[in-house]
């Protein structure tokens, strides 16, 4: 079972409960994480890091000292971090996951995969993607093609609830794009009856996430009027992502220092 924890203005934090464990997902936060433990009465068995930012590990030590479970991720800026994963297969509770190494937003940035569910952090986002902090364009555009390679029914289970914001964006570099306007349409109903517009499947992304749609000639054609230096699926990309970084939507306040997105 999946449950998403809000956490701050729009994270999520994931409590994952597979047949033999409960695994955290970048808990920004203990005290939320804490509260459905207590409400829920149990006890998790393991915390996974997609990537260093604060708003997903703050809450990672005192949950870790808490319950005494190990802590995954790549890299030393994970606090407590226990086990250093890598690409590949990774057993976890007698499960097998996938970690992703899908640098880029940040350069430690990984994504788990156990069944179809995939926890990408900020790298894809629902119609949308990260921001790059420590990489290049080209990095997070081979991160976001290795999680395009995904089968459609995997489900996108991003840390932000970034998705109507995106899918405004996303309108804007294709406005015809009848895909866009029903996941418009049914993410504004979902979000005023306060409900996540995720996870999303893989499929929804390819179909409405101009991040992943950089070989469309409707998205081609836009990233040409915008600027692009060449028509290639990278330079696409480059030009969406860096108007993206000064996309101002009047609905939602853009804002420029703590967004992800
Ligand atoms: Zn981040």
């Amino acid at each position: 079972m999946l449950t998403l924890l809000p956490a701050f203005q729009d994270n999520y934090i994931y409590l994952l409960e597979s047949p033999t464990g409960l695994w955290i997902v970048d808990p920004g936060d203990a005290e939320p994480v804490e509260n459905f433990l207590q409400a829920q009465q149990c006890t998790p068995t393991a915390i996974l890091c997609t990537h260093h930012h604060r708003d997903h590990v703050g809450g990672v030590r005192r949950l870790a000292e808490r319950y005494g479970v190990p802590v995954y991720g790549k890299g030393p800026l994970i606090p407590a971090q226990t086990v250093a994963v890598h690409a590949g297969p990774l057993e976890l509770d007698g499960e097998s996951l996938q970690v992703l190494e899908i640098p880029g937003h940040t350069l430690d940035h990984v994504g788990y995969l156990w069944k179809n569910y995939l926890f990408c952090g900020d790298t894809l986002f629902g119609a949308g993607c990260g921001r790059i902090f420590e990489g290049t364009p080209a990095l997070l555009y081979a991160s976001l093609q290795q999680l395009a390679a995904l089968p459609d029914d995997t489900q996108i289970c991003c840390a932000h609830e970034y998705t109507l914001a995106n899918l405004h964006f996303a309108a804007t570099i294709e406005p015809h794009n009848a895909a866009i306007r029903h996941r418009l349409e049914h993410c504004t109903h979902l979000r005023q009856q306060g409900l996540p517009t995720l996870p999303s499947t893989l499929a929804e992304e390819r179909a409405s996430n101009p991040f992943l749609r950089c070989g469309e000639p409707s998205v081609i054609a836009k990233a040409r009027s915008l600027g692009a230096q060449g028509e290639d699926t990278l330079s696409v990309f480059t030009c969406l992502r860096s108007w993206k970084d000064r996309y101002q939507d009047d609905s939602h306040p853009y804002r420029f220092t703590t967004s992800s997105n």
